[in-house]
């Protein structure tokens, strides 16, 4: 039994090996050759704008306070017109685990992922990124969404009138 076991131990390896050999080969010359991720895949990530070009982080530090690893920093400060916006906003990518969490949390959907993978390199601090290396002049996903105009200005119009909203219940209406 234990000869017969070792045979078949010795055997099924090279049957795998035969089995592949005809195989088309799925290695790619990379960087030469470069592979597109899956349309969901979890890179890089940015900073991005709303469609007035202004930019969508209001500071609220929901990323950093949801993110498991803390690779989020940031420091908050306001516009004249009392707009938050970031003074400086740091994401280290060697502590980063890709898990979007951060992403989820965001209220305005400025921090986005990307389908960037191409971080590596062998100076640490250069994974260490920037507002600057942040954010990026578009609006990336969702590019129609626009929090300031739902929820940052002050409210103007009685509750049910401002656009997307509807009328409140009245709750005399539900007494039986
Ligand atoms: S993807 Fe996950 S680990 Fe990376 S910054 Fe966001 S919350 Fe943190
Ligand atoms: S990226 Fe989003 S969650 Fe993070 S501080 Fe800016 S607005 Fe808040």
């Amino acid at each position: 039994m234990s000869l017969w076991r070792d045979i078949k131990g010795t055997i099924q390896p090279f049957w795998v090996t035969l089995r592949y050999l005809f195989c088309r080969p799925v290695t790619i010359c990379y960087p030469e050759q470069k592979q597109t991720p899956a349309p969901r895949y979890r890179g890089r990530l940015i900073l991005t704008r709303d469609p007035d070009g202004e930019e969508r982080c209001v500071a609220c530090y929901l990323c950093s306070a949801a993110c498991p690893v803390d690779c989020i920093s940031m420091q908050a400060t306001e516009r004249e017109d009392g707009r938050r916006y970031a003074a400086w906003f740091r994401i280290n990518f060697s502590r980063c685990i890709f898990c979007g969490l951060c992403t989820e949390a965001c209220p305005t959907l400025a921090i986005q992922m990307t389908a960037d993978y191409e971080l590596a390199t062998r100076e640490l601090l250069q994974v260490v990124y920037e507002k600057d290396e942040l954010l990026i002049d578009g609006c990336g996903k969702n590019a129609q969404y626009n929090f300031y105009r739902l929820a940052g200005i002050g409210v103007a119009a009685p509750r049910g009138a401002n656009p997307g909203e509807s009328p409140p219940e009245d709750i005399k209406s539900n007494l039986p």
